[in-house]
């Protein structure tokens, strides 16, 4: 097991421009801190505008031959660094545990989950096909092929710093595609961890371009408006996405969005009770509460309510607080003060408008970006709670009387991400699961995440899909030659 300093002490901190680690343009450095401790990890590159115009002219310079690499050796590279980054398992798991703060055990979770989109885009790559077809008319034939969208700029947030990560460059890679990413200012130190890797994989100069900033809408401007940039892929909440798909507009420019969620969590009366708590944990507590999943919502049909708020209580009464390296640790620190003043001030504005605090409710300790787990019950309808996305452990219980008035409930948001019910009934599952406005519904599951199925929402949480075989499609333009 790596220790900390050990691997402070080789991380790559510059620049990583056409794969290469590069000093930047002058843009200084700016800090990586510990949300466990408040304290500056290491200082990291901070890329300019001029950064940002040299990583566009290296993947523009690398894009052709890349898009025109047969697929098999793009292919072998993902699946090379697959392999790399498993190897390296312990590093990046420590490495997202010191700069995000989520527990090692989750840390670990995540290493397995992030690389497994190198291999299923590996895997993907050499499976992109296109269709031919007679003219009905008798006119002439129809071929329909697939070709790069070319080069690309990714910009990701810090929740998940590795898998939100390679979920765009690995089907971006398969398909052909150059990239640019800008990852979130607080998490930077994973992708440049990866782009070392994907070099050591084998990838061609150019084609990988890693840009860390404390600048990101003075960086991000000037490559949107370069005719030379083809498509933006954004994960991050909706108010950015929705700023950024202005300036896509300019250029009619390629995007895909995936945004902000507010998940309900939907507990029936015929619902196992003790299944649903477990989901309710994993699906609430995962990530210390900070994924776009989260079950923020907690609707329980009121015949239930009560004994499912006291087991779910005592579940996350039970949870052990500490910094996510430290043994024993199931809850760690939200990654920044910024962070943990917006969910103190939600719970705040909850307990003013009449909620119960059945556990937790306060700040823990005085170093570093604690919550408590906490479970509020009686929340009421105008609570800010249930409208925005509170990104931390807290879960937020209210009542509901028959599956109409649940499923009322839990569409009442702009979001769409993903949902959950527990049931027992097939014909209701099925039922609730079209009713939903969601782009994922987990049925009596708490975790719904797979590199093998389609991730993404509707409404105000986004446009396009990653993952499954629907994520390298983001990357593909359809082209119709009219032969005849
Ligand atoms: P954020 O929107 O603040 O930042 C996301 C990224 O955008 C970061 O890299 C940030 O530096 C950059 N950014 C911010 N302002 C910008 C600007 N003006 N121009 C260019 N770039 C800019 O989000 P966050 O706080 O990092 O992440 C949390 C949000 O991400 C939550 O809303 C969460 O739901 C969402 N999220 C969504 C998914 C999904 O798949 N739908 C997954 C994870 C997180």
């Amino acid at each position: 097991m790596i220790g900390t300093d050990e691997l402070l002490g080789k991380l790559p901190t510059s620049l990583w421009i056409g794969s290469k680690q590069v000093p930047g343009s002058g843009g200084g450095t700016f800090p990586v801190h510990n949300p466990a401790t408040g304290a500056v990890l290491v200082e990291v590159a901070d890329a300019t505008v001029e950064d940002g115009k040299a990583a566009l002219d290296a993947a523009a310079a690398a894009q052709a031959d890349w898009a025109t690499t047969p697929s098999r050796e793009r292919a072998q590279i993902l699946r090379r660094a697959w392999e790399i980054v498993l190897e390296r398992r312990d590093e990046f798991a420590l490495l997202m545990t010191l700069e995000m703060g989520k527990p090692l055990s989750e840390s670990q979770g995540e290493v397995d989950y992030g690389a497994e989109f190198l291999r299923w885009f590996s895997e993907e790559a050499v499976r992109v096909n296109g269709r031919y077809r007679e003219s009905p008319s008798g006119r002439g034939r129809i071929l329909v092929t697939k070709e790069p969208v070319g080069l690309t700029l990714a910009i990701t947030p810090w929740n998940f710093p590795l898998a939100m990560g390679t979920r765009k460059i690995a089907p971006a890679l398969a398909a052909g595609c150059t990239m640019i990413v800008k990852p979130a200012a607080e998490t930077p130190l994973t992708m440049l961890l990866l782009a070392e890797v994907l070099r050591d994989a084998g990838l061609p100069d150019g084609v990988l371009s890693i840009l860390p900033t404390s600048r990101s809408s003075a960086l991000v401007a000037p490559l949107f408006e370069d005719s030379r940039l083809r498509k933006v892929t954004f994960t991050g909440s909706t108010t950015v996405g929705k700023m950024l798909l202005k300036q896509a507009a300019d250029r009619v420019l390629r995007s895909s969005m995936e945004l902000g969620g507010n998940a309900p969590f939907v507990v029936f009366d015929d619902a196992d009770l003790d299944a649903a708590v477990d989901g309710a944990m994993a699906a609430k507590m995962r990530n210390t509460g900070e994924a776009c999943t989260a079950a923020n919502r907690i609707y329980v049909d009121n015949a239930v309510r009560d004994e499912f708020s006291a087991k779910l209580t005592a579940r996350m009464k039970s949870l052990q607080i500490g910094p996510g390296d430290a043994e024993g640790t199931q809850v760690g620190p939200l990654v920044s003060a910024k962070q943990l003043s917006i969910v103190a001030d939600l719970v705040a504005d909850a307990v003013d408008k009449g909620a119960v605090v059945e556990t937790g409710g306060a700040v823990a300790g005085d170093v570093g970006y604690f919550y408590e787990p906490t479970v509020l019950t009686g929340v009421p309808a105008d609570a800010r709670i249930l409208k925005e996305e509170v990104f931390g452990p807290v879960a937020a219980i209210v009542g509901f009387d028959g599956e109409a008035e649940g499923v009322a409930a839990a569409n009442d948001t702009e979001y769409g991400l993903a949902a959950y019910i527990y049931t027992a009934g097939l014909d209701r599952a099925l039922r609730v699961s079209r009713a939903l406005e969601a782009g994922m519904v987990g049925v009596n599951r708490g975790i719904i995440s797979d590199v093998a199925a389609p991730f993404g929402g509707v409404k105000e949480s986004g446009l396009g899909r990653e993952s499954g075989s629907e994520g390298i499609e983001e990357y593909l333009e359809i082209k119709y030659i009219a032969l005849p």
